[in-house]
Parts: C-alpha cells; sequence; structure tokens
C-alpha cells in the first residue's frame, strides 16, 4: 500500500479502513505519522491553545466484583480494608477542589453489589443540593450495564434517571480494548464490547458528553488496537447531528506494578515512548470525526506529553487530584496547576483552562495546587 496515498486521504479527512490503518501504524516512519497528525490536529483545532483542567477524582468505592486483572485498586467484598466514601468525606474533597479552584468530580469505580441505583441517584442529588455549581463526570459504561441488569431497567432509563439526579457527564471508562477477545482475560465480568458501545450509544441520544479511552499495551494485537479506534469511529458517526458524542479520546498505557496480568500471567507492559506517540498520531488519524486528544500525562510524564502536543493532541487532560486506579499500578506522574501550564508553555503552546465539555474558561485557578 502506498504510505503517500494513505496520507492524502487522511489529510483529506475521509475514514481509513482497518488494513490502511495497520498499514500505517506498522510501517508509516513515526517522524511523517506525527506530521500528518499535526497537521490534522490543525484542521479540528486550528491555533496554538492546549487544553487543561482541574478536577479531582474521587473513588465511590474500592469494592468492586468485576476483579480486573489489570487493576490493583479494588477489594472483594468484605475486605478489612474495603470502603464506600461518606457523605463527610465527599465535603471535605469537595471544599478542597473548590479553594483549588475546581469545580469538577470525577466519580469513579467499583462495581459494588451492595449500591444500587437509588445510592447513585441519591448521592448525586445530595451533592448537587450542596454544590449548585459542581459538575459530576461519573460511573462510565460497564457501571451503567450493571445497573441496568440489576434493576431491570434499559441503560436509556439507567441513564436518564442518573442525569436527572445530577450526571453532567460519561467518562468513557473500562473500554480496556473493545475487543471481547482481550476483554475476557483482562476484565472478564465486565460489560462486553457491544455492551460498552450500547451504553454510549443511547448517552449519544440523550445528548450526555461523552468521552472514549483506551488502555492499551497488555495483550492486545497491533489489528485490535485499529478496531478499537474504528468502532469508536463508527459510532460517533451515528450520533445524532448536533449532539456532544465523544468530546474527546484518551488512550494511557497498561501499568503493570503488582497487578494480576504481571504477577500469574507474566504480561509486562509493553509501552515505550515512540509507541505512545504512534499510538497518538494514529488516533488523531483514524478518529476523523472526534475533535479532542488528549495525551496521558499522568501516565506518560512530562516529556512524552510533550511530544504528543506535537503529535496529534492538543490536550492534556487534568491536574487529577487524587487519582488512585492507575497510580495503585505505578503512575506517578503528578503536576499543579502551575506546572502544567508551564509544560504546555515549554512545548511551544498556550494553556487554555477548558471544563469537561472543552469550553474554554476564564477565571485564574489557586496556581499552588
Ligand atoms: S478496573 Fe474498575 S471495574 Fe475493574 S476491578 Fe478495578 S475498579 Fe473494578
Amino acid at each position: 500500500m502506498d504510505l503517500e496515498q494513505l496520507y492524502l486521504k487522511a489529510l483529506r479527512l475521509v475514514p481509513l479502513n482497518k488494513e490502511e490503518g495497520i498499514t500505517l501504524y506498522t510501517y508509516a516512519p513515526i517522524e511523517e505519522l506525527m506530521f500528518i497528525a499535526n497537521k490534522l490536529r490543525q484542521v479540528h483545532n486550528p491555533g496554538n491553545i492546549v487544553g487543561w483542567m482541574i478536577d479531582r477524582n474521587v473513588n465511590l468505592t474500592n469494592i468492586c466484583f468485576s476483579q480486573c486483572t489489570f487493576c490493583n485498586f479494588c477489594r472483594k467484598k468484605g475486605s478489612e480494608d474495603g470502603y464506600v466514601t461518606s457523605t463527610k468525606d465527599y465535603i471535605t474533597k469537595i471544599d478542597e477542589l473548590y479553594l483549588l479552584g475546581g469545580n469538577q468530580l470525577l466519580l469513579q469505580g467499583g462495581m459494588n453489589p451492595d449500591l444500587d441505583i437509588s445510592f447513585y441517584i441519591d448521592l448525586f442529588k445530595s451533592l448537587k443540593k450542596l454544590y449548585p455549581s459542581l459538575k459530576l463526570h461519573a460511573l462510565g459504561p460497564p457501571e451503567i450495564v450493571y445497573l441496568a441488569k440489576k434493576e431491570r431497567l434499559s441503560y436509556e432509563d439507567v441513564l436518564f434517571k442518573l442525569m436527572e439526579a445530577g450526571l453532567d457527564s460519561l467518562p468513557g471508562a473500562g473500554a480496556e480494548i473493545l475487543s471481547d477477545r482481550v476483554r475476557k482475560i483482562v476484565s472478564p465480568a465486565k460489560a462486553t464490547t457491544a455492551e460498552w458501545l450500547n451504553v454510549m450509544k443511547e448517552a449519544h441520544k440523550l445528548n450526555l458528553p461523552t468521552s472514549a479511552t483506551m488502555m492499551y499495551g497488555h495483550i492486545e494485537t497491533i489489528e485490535e488496537r485499529i478496531e478499537h479506534l474504528l468502532l469508536l469511529r463508527d459510532l460517533q458517526s451515528v450520533k445524532p447531528e448536533n449532539h456532544y458524542g465523544f468530546i474527546t479520546f484518551i488512550a494511557w498505557p497498561f501499568q503493570d506494578e503488582g497487578t494480576v496480568l504481571l504477577k500469574k500471567h507474566g504480561i509486562r507492559s509493553s509501552y515505550s515512548g515512540p509507541d505512545y506517540i504512534r499510538m497518538i498520531s494514529m488516533s488523531r488519524i483514524l478518529l476523523n470525526n472526534i475533535r479532542n486528544i488528549q495525551a496521558s500525562i499522568l501516565t506518560v510524564g512530562r516529556e512524552i506529553a510533550m511530544l504528543s502536543l506535537h503529535s496529534g493532541s492538543n490536550d492534556l487532560g487534568s491536574i487529577m487530584i487524587e487519582e488512585n486506579v492507575v497510580s495503585a499500578a505505578g503512575a506517578n506522574n503528578r503536576f499543579n496547576a502551575n506546572e502544567m501550564q508551564l509544560i504546555i508553555k515549554e512545548a511551544g503552546f498556550i494553556p487554555g483552562r477548558r471544563n469537561q465539555k472543552y469550553e474554554l474558561v476564564n477565571s485564574s485557578p489557586n496556581t499552588s495546587v
């Protein structure tokens, strides 16, 4: 296959097929991929602004029946160190978040068998009552599938009830690799590929903003990475016009430290900086209908994140106060608001503080965060 032809096709925003994607991923020189991806970044986000935000990650509970083999964070029901976050703790954490200038909570897992939909509804309602300007970026497709089965409701009904209670946007959590072969090994109890996609399809119909993710670098093949990206692109292409759909795509590498995948199956993370840059560039090239590509500075660190900004990415995400899941498996690149902006400037861009919908916000944060 002629690489030049594929570059031209990509630059004209013509969707590439699986074989074309595999060819680019496998054979294109990295500097050429970066060049094309960077040009496409300018098509989708002209100018020099790189987005970043302040939010806080709070884990609703660490009890999870799923026991994914890459997760060090979860505990089984009845574990001594199992917890469900109390209202008092939320208040302390949200007060801290507001003091630092942020107003969004990323509320994540696990799937605790003792918590039903009324728990989430009551929690969202009470947090919104206490903090009317709070934004809740919460749960993810696996939790929606789980709640739908538990409550015998449709995905639409579960999402609608949660939106009514205060859910503002749905993270693309639990996508890992959208291949049932891979999912049977890394997260066998979690939503299947079709279930994950169907939840997102319903969220898009309800115009609930969502993100798309990928956790790669474990047992998947290059073909499966490409299929994952094309499944996201195909779903985005059928979202109702003018609805948010997937606002962004974020890929991060598997963190292997202490995981069952490493200890029991000897699977190490295949992460390398050059491969991450290739992954970011390919995401920009294949996802021709998703506007924002975010680099995961928390997992890849400062230098590779800076390079990602020249490879198709236009966002560095959040300073993520109190992230617990990937940090539990070795990801420890923490930056405060000041450092985040300096990194963006050092890479040659203008920091643009934004909200979860990727709208720029003007208020200046407490930069000593
Ligand atoms: S990754 Fe999420 S769903 Fe999987 S075991 Fe951990 S907390 Fe549960």
